[in-house]
C-alpha cells in the first residue's frame, strides 16, 4: 500500500507515539521509593525466639512451573521467556509443621503461559495442610492461596488457615475460587508490627504488590535466618538490579509502585546471611537445594 506524501508526517508521528507509550508501560521503571520500609532484623530475632522451640528445617514443594515474557519480569529486559516456579514451602519441627503458601491446583494453573505442572507435588502440599498447625501467605493472590481454595476438604483446614484482615479484605481474593461460605468461616488474622505466628516465624506486613502483602521472617534452631518476601520481587534479579515490572505489569495487578520499590531497596540492603526467598525464581531455588537451605519435597510427619 502506497502511503500519500502528505500522510507521512501522520504515520511517522504515530509510530513514534507507538514507541513511545511501548516503552513508557513496558520498560519504564520510573517509580520512586515511597519513603522507607523497614526491615529491623534484631526486633525480628527477638519476635522469633521470645515463644518457644525454634524450627529444625525448611522443605519446599514445586507444584509446576511456567513463563512471562522477560521484560514483565524485569522491565526493558528482552522478550525472552523468563521461566517461573509455582512453590509451596514447609517449617518443620519435630512434631508439627507449618506452611507458607499452597501454590495453586494443576486444573487452575494450566491456564499459566507455558505451564508444566505435578500433580504429585500438588497432592503431598493438599496432604501436608492437613497435617500443618498453621498456613500463612505471603499475599492473597491466587497462585499463593489457590491450594486452599482449592482443598476437597475445607473443613479440615480451616481451623489451620490464617489469613490476615487484610488479606480477606483485599478486592485481589479470587472469592469464587473458594467454596461457599468457606472465607466466612475463617478467623481474620490481625496484627500490628511484628507478629510471631509460631516460634521462629513472624510476619510483617509489606503491602504493595497487593494490599495483603506481607514478609515471612522464619530463625531456624541452627540460626539460619529467611526471609519470605512473595512476590514483591519475581527474581532475585528485581532486587539485585533494584529495576522492578514495568508499568504494564503493574497497572494491570494495581500495584503500589512507590511502596514495592521500597521494598526492593530495603531487601538489598540485608546481610547476605538473610536468605531471601522470591516465591517464583527458579534459578534461586535450584541453587538455595544445591547449597542445601532447604529441602525439595515434604517429608513424612507423624
Ligand atoms: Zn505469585
Amino acid at each position: 500500500m502506497r502511503i500519500r506524501r502528505r500522510r507521512w508526517p501522520w504515520v511517522l508521528g504515530g509510530i513514534i507515539a507507538l514507541l513511545l507509550v511501548g516503552g513508557y508501560f513496558l520498560f519504564g521503571t520510573g517509580a520512586a521509593p515511597s519513603g522507607e520500609y523497614v526491615i529491623d532484623l534484631p526486633a525480628l530475632h527477638r519476635a522469633a525466639v521470645a515463644t518457644g522451640a525454634l524450627p529444625e528445617r525448611i522443605e519446599v514443594e514445586k507444584v509446576g512451573q511456567f513463563a512471562f515474557p522477560r521484560t514483565l519480569v524485569v522491565a526493558g529486559d528482552g522478550f525472552h521467556m523468563h521461566p517461573m516456579v509455582l512453590l509451596a514451602h514447609r517449617v518443620v519441627w519435630p512434631d508439627h509443621s507449618l506452611i507458607i503458601d499452597t501454590a495453586m491446583a494443576p486444573a487452575a494453573a494450566k491456564k499459566l503461559p507455558g505451564s508444566k505442572l505435578d500433580a504429585g507435588a500438588f497432592d503431598r502440599v493438599e496432604a501436608a495442610m492437613k497435617k500443618a498447625s498453621v498456613i500463612v501467605f505471603t499475599h492473597e493472590h491466587v497462585d499463593h492461596v489457590g491450594g486452599v481454595a482449592g482443598a476437597p476438604d475445607f473443613p479440615a483446614i480451616a481451623k489451620q488457615v490464617r489469613l490476615t484482615r487484610e488479606q480477606l479484605d483485599s478486592p485481589k481474593l479470587e472469592r469464587g475460587d473458594f467454596p461457599a461460605g468457606a472465607l466466612g468461616s475463617l478467623e481474620p488474622l490481625s496484627y500490628e508490627g511484628l507478629y510471631a505466628v509460631a516460634p521462629g516465624v513472624v510476619l510483617q506486613k509489606a503491602p504493595g504488590h497487593s494490599p495483603g502483602s506481607q514478609i515471612i521472617y522464619v530463625e531456624l534452631a541452627s540460626g539460619q535466618r529467611f526471609l519470605f518476601v512473595g512476590d514483591i520481587a519475581w527474581t532475585h534479579d528485581n532486587i539485585t538490579l533494584q529495576k522492578g515490572r514495568p508499568r504494564i505489569a503493574t497497572l494491570l495487578m494495581s500495584e503500589d509502585r512507590p511502596a514495592v520499590a521500597a521494598q526492593l531497596h530495603a531487601l538489598a540492603q540485608l546481610p547476605p546471611d538473610v536468605h531471601v526467598i522470591v516465591a517464583h525464581d527458579p534459578v534461586a531455588l535450584e541453587s538455595d537445594l544445591q547449597t542445601g537451605l532447604y529441602r525439595q519435597g515434604f517429608s513424612g510427619l507423624p
